[in-house]
């Protein structure tokens, strides 16, 4: 495929996560991705189990030791201790904690499915989403407008950050994560946007 071809259909993968579907997000979470251009070309709600969750997270304890060192340096910066909050302040147990925590949060509700299709998808759709922690997310990004949540809050309650939405974060994670959540010969649909004439 030529560069042009792969960068204007390139897919992403994206769970909308328990807390956005239990708002009732679901509707303008796609709402954000289509006007934006992009193009839903697969979609489903189910309710996953924890083996498709926890093998949806990385085990690797790089992985692990960033998700903890995430939580420290938010404990860090509201003068916290994590020592008295979580009973450690090492960055690898934390992180094993986090993940379990996602998995059970993860499992909670049902989840919606998609493959979203367009310009640069994987870059588009992390940027519509914003980052991870919504409490610094910028406002007009999905989790910057609808959630406020924070590590600092969060694990104090035992429990992961509760951020509407999953998305890839590269070409290879999205091929990964389609894969695993859609299988061998994800429902792919083709179809071309009627308002525009990029496609
Ligand atoms: P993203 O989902 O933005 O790619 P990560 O891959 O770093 O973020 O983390 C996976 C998920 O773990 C996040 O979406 C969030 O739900 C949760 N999470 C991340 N960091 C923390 C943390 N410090 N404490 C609790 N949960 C966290």
């Amino acid at each position: 495929m030529s560069d042009y071809k792969k960068f204007k259909e390139e897919r992403t993968f994206v769970l909308i996560k328990p807390d956005g579907v239990r708002k009732g997000l679901t509707g303008e979470i796609i709402k954000r991705f289509e006007q934006r251009d992009l193009k839903i070309v697969a979609l489903e709600m189910f309710q996953p189990t924890r083996k498709q969750i926890d093998d949806h997270y990385p085990k690797e304890q790089k992985w692990v030791t960033r998700l903890g060192e995430k939580s420290l340096s938010t404990y860090s910066k509201y003068g916290i201790d994590p020592a008295k909050e979580l009973g450690t302040n090492d960055a690898a147990k934390i992180g094993e904690m986090v993940r379990e925590w996602l998995v059970d949060y993860m499992t909670s509700a049902p989840l919606v499915r998609m493959v979203v299709e367009g310009v640069h998808a994987v870059d588009m759709v992390r940027k519509i989403a914003g980052p991870t922690i919504p409490s610094m997310a910028d406002m007009g990004t999905i989790r910057g407008d609808f959630s406020a949540d924070s590590p600092a809050i969060a694990n104090t309650e035992k429990r992961a950050v509760m951020n509407l939405i999953h998305a890839s974060e590269t070409p290879e994670e999205a091929m990964h994560e389609i894969k695993h959540w859609f299988g061998e010969k994800p429902p792919i649909f083709s179809y071309s946007r009627f308002c525009i004439d990029l496609w």
